[in-house]
């Protein structure tokens, strides 16, 4: 849609594509996790969110100014919910790719080295992240400042909140990867981080 001019973003919100096919990144998660994930879990945030915003203030902001206008307010707790979790899945799906896991881009490498000593170790502290968030939430690597650093966020929670910018994610929410590791949430987190993740992507939002 045109307005003046420039590019506006599309009201209600849309469920974007996945920028892959649902079993591109079989076995290490299956296409019966992502046609769930996917098709079921993120679309229903987006829809929810589009219900919760209609007619309202909020109705036409985009995802990143709904989940600042909400966050920590006790009255909009289902609205943010939804518009977090409708961002951090759009952004978690770029976080994996069939070819994944290996060496990171020269300079995000360095910089990961430079932080964390080495990448085995960013890895480490990112399945230790991953596998210590007590019930549901996200790993994250982010930049905070000119520093990275591995957090964890709970349920919905996301870095974007404190003006920490994103990198990486790694969602941990069990319906992410229950189908096909049950229990074992470490299993499918060191298979993301040696496989699928994606570095490049990482790279790229370090700038
Ligand atoms: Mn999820």
């Amino acid at each position: 849609m045109m307005s003046n001019g420039k590019l506006k973003n599309a009201f209600p919100h849309v469920l974007a594509p996945l920028p892959y096919a649902e079993n591109a990144l079989d076995p290490v998660i299956s296409a019966r996790t992502i046609g769930f994930h996917y098709g079921k879990h993120h679309k229903g945030y987006v829809e929810n969110l589009n219900k919760l915003v209609a007619g309202t203030e909020l109705a036409e902001l985009t995802l990143e100014k709904i989940i600042a206008a909400t966050a920590g307010n006790v009255d909009k707790t289902a609205i943010f919910n939804n518009a977090a979790q409708a961002w951090n899945h759009a952004f978690y799906w770029s976080c994996l790719t069939s070819k994944g896991g290996g060496e990171p881009p020269a300079a995000l490498k360095q910089k990961l080295e430079a932080t964390f000593g080495t990448l085995d170790a960013c890895k480490k502290a990112l399945a230790t992240a991953a596998t210590t968030q007590f019930g549901s939430g996200w790993a994250w690597l982010v930049l905070d400042g000119d520093k990275l650093k591995v957090v964890k966020t709970g349920n919905a929670d996301s870095p974007l909140t404190t003006g920490i910018k994103p990198l990486l994610t790694i969602d941990v929410w069990e319906h992410a990867y229950y189908l096909d590791y049950q229990n074992r949430r470490a299993d499918y987190v060191t298979a993301v981080l040696d496989k699928l993740i994606n570095w490049a992507f990482a790279a790229k939002n370090l700038g």
